[in-house]
Order: structure tokens, then sequence, then C-alpha cells
């Protein structure tokens, strides 16, 4: 049986929440996975031996881990890999570092996967407008996307082995700017409330935070509002060529529905949408809609969440 690797996403110290649903996907797909934890040290490798149903945690260790350059991280990567299926997140690193390492060993790549049933994957494409189903024969690179599968409980205790690679880096990152918001990121979050070209002035997104606050919910926007405003940061976008989303209710708010837009959220559980004009394409694609201004829309909603989750 073709082994599966689980390629772990860091945060602080600590694997991050999605690679205890990659942990998952691998079980589905074929079996308990070895988990490559890569980092400048073998700190987040104890967290991912937590994490229930992972076999072998592999600490990849290498100087080139403390800036991301695909090249580098795929070749120390590929090293410290076995052969198998490759798992990665659908972030955008793991996208980029899936279609590296797929190259480097020479088998297919299937991107930003949705579903896995008997085997079967099913993904995207062509923006979201159809899906494909891929069957998988032998060795492959998979990423899955965050929020598809639950994620696999703590209670592990793997052994863990740290092997150290490096690789030469061909470009570094000289600054960090510090994110404007230290929200929850969109690409992780289980509810989102996103903002559009309709909300008409940044300062508006407020509103938007303060059901976010109540409802436990991450901030995001329509590129139109991203480009339109320096207040809202790339990092809120969602779409075609922003982030790509999968939360279990996204709300949009004087937001249109453009098809890039869609690409990012169409797979959402339960999509909600507030817009003033009953024609707007968002409408099409959304399980509840509200036909209002936001500012008649939004102060109702937030009381009634209040009332509700206290
Ligand atoms: C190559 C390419 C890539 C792109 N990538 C992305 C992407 O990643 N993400 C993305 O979002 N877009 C993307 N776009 C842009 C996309 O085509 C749309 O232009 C964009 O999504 C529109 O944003 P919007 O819905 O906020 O604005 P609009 O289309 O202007 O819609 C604003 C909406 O707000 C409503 N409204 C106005 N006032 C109110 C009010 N007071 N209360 C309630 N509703 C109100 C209006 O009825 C309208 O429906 C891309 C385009 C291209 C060509």
């Amino acid at each position: 049986m073709t082994d599966m690797i689980v390629i772990a996403e860091t945060k602080e110290g600590a694997v991050s929440l999605v690679t205890s649903e990659l942990v998952s996907a691998a079980i589905v797909l074929g079996g308990n996975p070895t988990v490559i934890v890569p980092g400048v040290n073998d700190t987040a490798a104890t967290s991912g031996a937590k994490i229930s149903g992972v076999s072998k945690v592999i600490a990849c260790v290498g100087e080139q881990f403390s800036n991301y350059d695909a090249a580098a991280w795929a070749s120390a990567i590929d090293a410290c890999a076995p052969a198998g299926v490759i798992i990665c997140a659908a972030t955008q690193n793991g996208k980029d570092l899936a279609s590296r390492l797929a190259a480097r060993r020479a088998v297919s790549v299937v991107q930003d996967v949705v579903a896995i049933d008997e085997g079967v994957l099913t993904s995207p494409i062509y923006s979201g407008k159809a899906m494909q189903n891929v069957s998988l024969h032998g060795d492959a690179v998979v990423s899955i996307r965050a929020n598809t599968f639950s994620p696999s409980s703590d209670g592990g205790n793997a052994e863990i082995s740290v092997m150290n690679q490096s690789a030469d880096l061909k470009t570094a990152v000289r600054e960090m700017i510090a994110k404007a918001s230290e929200r929850l990121d969109v690409a992780e979050a289980d509810i989102i409330i996103s903002g559009g070209r309709g909300m008409q002035d940044p300062a508006n997104f407020a509103h938007l935070e303060r059901v976010a606050d109540t409802l436990g919910a991450a901030v995001g926007a329509s590129r139109a509002a991203v480009d339109a405003w320096e207040e809202i940061s790339h990092s809120m976008q969602v779409g075609q060529t922003g982030k790509t989303v999968n939360p279990s209710l996204y709300i949009a708010v004087g937001i249109s529905g453009a098809i890039q837009h869609l690409a990012g959220m169409r797979t959402s559980k339960y999509i909600v949408a507030i817009n003033k004009d009953a024609e707007a394409p968002i409408f099409q694609h959304a399980d509840y809609g509200i036909v209002a201004t936001w500012q008649d829309a939004l102060p109702i909603l937030e009381s009634e969440l209040k009332a509700l989750l206290g």
C-alpha cells in the first residue's frame, strides 16, 4: 500500500490546525501518515506528534525554513520525505510547494481537493465552474483545502526523528511588515463575514468587525474593496486572485457575486448574502438572501446575534 506523508504547516512554534485536518484526509485516503514538520528547529514537531492517527513524525530541520523559498523548501522536504502520496494544505505556500515536490518526483499533482470519496478526489477547475474527479494510482502530491476534513483530535504520541537538511535559498524575504489586522485568517476561519464595494467606505468595515466579534468570525473582502481602500488588506481578499476559503458560514455584504469572487468561496457550506439589489448574482448562490442595505440589515443582525449568543 502507498504510504501517506503529510507536510505540516506551522505557526508560532507549533503545527497549525490544518495539519490535523490533513492527517484526517490521509487516513481517509489510505492510512496513518508520516508527518514532516519543516522548521529551523524541531520545536513544532512535538505538537505534530500529539495528533492522533500519526504514525511517525520527521522534523525536517534547516536554516532555509526561516524564510519561505519554494525551491529551497521543496529540495529539503523532498530529501526528508519517504516515497508515497504527499499531502499539503491548499494554502498559497502549500500549493506552491505541492507543485515543486510533484515536479521533483515526476509525479502528478492534484490541487485544492475539496472531497475524497472511496479514493476519488474532487477538486474545482475553471475557477470553480466545474468539478473534476481524480483517482490516484501510485505516488502523487495532493493539496487539500482547509476546513474540508474535521481535524484529527489530540491524544497521539508518535515517535519523532530529526533530519538536518540544508538547502540553498534562492530568494529571501528581507523584511516582514506586520499585518494590519491580527484577526483570524480567512483561509482558516470557520465563519467569515466579507464586505465589498457596497460597504462604501473602509471605516464601515467596523460594522462587519462587530458582527465578526459576536460570531468568532474572520473578516474578508472582495477585490473591489481591497483595490479601492488601502485600509483593507490584501490578506483579506477572497477569490480567484485572493484566498480560497471553505467555511461553514460565509456572509457576503455589499458584494455582487462576480465569478472571480465566487471562485474563492462557493464551496462554503452556507452562504448568506446581504445586498440592496435583488438582481445581484450573489443571490443565485446564496442559501439565505437579505435584500436590504447593510445600513438596515447589519445592526439588526448584530443585535439578534448578541441576544442569541449572549
Ligand atoms: C483576473 C481577475 C481576477 C479577479 N479576482 C478577484 C478576486 O480574487 N476576488 C474578488 O472579489 N474579485 C476579483 N475580481 C474582480 C471581480 O470581477 C469583481 O470586480 C469584484 O468581485 C467586485 O467586487 P464587489 O462585489 O465588492 O463590487 P461590485 O461588483 O461593485 O458590487 C457591489 C455590490 O454592493 C451592492 N451594494 C451597494 N450599496 C449597498 C448597500 N448600501 N447595502 C448593500 N449592498 C449594497 C451593490 O448592489 C452591488 O451588488 C477579479 C477580476 C479579474 C478580471
